[in-house]
C-alpha cells in the first residue's frame, strides 16, 4: 500500500499523459505557452501502463484519472483507457479534458472503457472564452460537452474556476447551464499553480464567496458532508436535488488530512501533492532496467514522505516549479 507518515493511503492516481495543451488559461500558463518536455523525456504509452499496473495490481490504487496537460492530444489515449480498464483488480478510469476533441473521441473512449469525464468551462460567453484561454474553441468545448453525455458518461463533471473581474459574474449562469444540461457542475478555488507566478490571495475568488453568489439564487442545502471521504469538493444540493453543485476550497478549505491522491508526470516523475517541491523519479530507473519490485518500493517511499499539508499558509510556502499542466491537474 501507498501509506505516508500520517497514515494517508493513497489510491487515486492521476497521471499527466503529456504537458502540452491547446488553451492558454491565464491561471494556468502565458498565452505564448511553455517550453514543452522533449518528445524523448515523455513516457511512451506502454511504459505509462507499465507503471499504472504496477500501482493497481501491487500498490492499491483504485481509480486512475489521465489528465495533462491536455490528454486527448496523446493518439494513444483510447488504448491507454482500454489496457488500464483490463488490470485486475479493473481500476475506475476517468479523463480531465478541456474538451476540445471530444465530440470525436467520447464513443471511441467510452467503447475503450473510460468511466468518468471532468471537462473544464470557465465561461458561457465566446469572447471571455477567448480572453481567459487565448483561442477561440468554445464551441469546440461545448460540443465536447454535450458528445460525453450522449456518449453515456455519468455524471459528466465540469470544473470551473472563477478569476475576478473576468468570469466571476458568471457563477450563476454556469450553474443554470449545468442544471439544464444535467451537468454537474463543480468550482475550483484559483490556486498558485501558473507558470507565470501571478496568483495572489487577494484575486482569488474563494469558496466562501462562490457559495455567497450561488445562494442569493437557488437553495443550497449540504449534501454529504458527513461522508465526505477524500472528496475535494464540498457538495450542495440546489433546490432540494437530487442535482448538486460542488465546491473545492483547495486554498480556504483545505482537505489534505484526507487526501489519496497521487502523482506521475507526463515525464515518469511520483509527486506526492500538487504542491510538491520533490519528485521521485521513476522513469530512469525504468528505462535502466528496473524491476517492477524496484519501481514499487521507489514508488512507497515517495509517498511516505508527503508532508501534512500544502503550506499555501506557511510564511515558507514556495510555489512548485511546475506549473499546473506539467504537474497534472
Ligand atoms: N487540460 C485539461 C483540462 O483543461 O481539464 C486537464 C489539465 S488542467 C491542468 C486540469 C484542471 O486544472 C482544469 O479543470 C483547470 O481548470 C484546473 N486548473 C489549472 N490551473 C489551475 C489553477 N491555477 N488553480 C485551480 N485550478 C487550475
Amino acid at each position: 500500500m501507498l501509506r505516508d507518515s500520517f497514515g494517508r493511503v493513497a489510491t487515486d492516481l492521476r497521471v499527466s499523459l503529456t504537458d502540452k495543451c491547446n488553451l492558454r488559461c491565464t491561471y494556468c500558463m502565458p498565452p505564448e505557452g511553455l517550453d514543452w518536455l522533449p518528445n524523448a523525456q515523455l513516457l511512451t504509452a506502454d511504459e505509462i501502463v507499465r507503471l499504472v499496473t504496477i500501482g493497481v495490481e501491487r500498490l492499491g490504487i483504485t481509480e486512475v484519472r489521465y489528465t495533462g496537460g491536455e490528454p486527448l492530444l496523446r493518439r494513444e489515449l483510447p488504448d491507454i483507457v482500454g489496457r488500464t480498464v483490463a488490470l485486475d483488480p479493473r481500476p475506475q478510469v476517468s479523463l480531465t479534458t478541456n474538451g476540445i476533441g471530444l465530440a470525436r473521441l467520447a464513443g471511441v473512449l467510452v467503447e475503450a472503457g473510460l468511466d468518468r469525464v471532468n471537462v473544464s468551462l470557465d465561461t458561457l460567453d465566446r469572447d471571455t472564452f477567448k480572453r481567459l484561454a487565448h483561442r477561440d474553441r468554445f464551441d469546440d468545448v461545448i460540443a465536447g460537452l454535450s458528445a460525453a453525455h450522449e456518449a453515456g458518461l455519468r455524471p459528466v463533471k465540469v470544473n470551473t474556476v472563477l478569476m475576478r473581474d473576468i468570469n466571476d459574474h458568471e457563477a450563476v449562469p454556469l450553474l443554470r447551464y449545468c442544471l439544464d444540461q444535467g451537468y454537474e457542475l463543480r468550482f475550483i478555488e484559483q490556486m498558485p499553480l501558473d507558470a507565470q507566478h501571478g496568483w495572489s490571495r487577494e484575486n482569488m475568488v474563494t469558496a466562501d464567496e462562490i457559495l455567497a453568489m450561488l445562494s442569493a439564487s437557488f437553495d443550497l442545502t449540504a449534501d454529504d458532508l458527513e461522508d465526505r471521504g477524500s472528496a475535494p469538493a464540498e457538495r450542495f444540493l440546489v433546490d432540494g436535488g437530487p442535482a448538486r453543485v460542488g465546491v473545492i476550497g483547495s486554498v480556504t478549505r483545505p482537505f489534505c488530512g484526507a487526501c489519496d491522491r497521487v502523482r506521475l508526470t507526463a515525464d515518469g516523475q511520483i509527486r506526492n501533492c500538487l504542491f510538491a517541491t520533490e519528485e521521485s523519479d521513476l522513469k530512469t530507473p525504468l528505462r535502466a532496467g528496473a524491476s517492477d519490485e524496484e519501481l514499487a518500493a521507489r514508488w512507497i517511499a515517495a509517498v511516505s514522505r508527503k508532508r501534512a499539508g500544502h503550506g499555501i499558509d506557511d510564511p515558507s510556502f514556495l510555489q512548485p516549479s511546475r506549473p499546473m499542466s506539467a504537474i497534472g491537474g
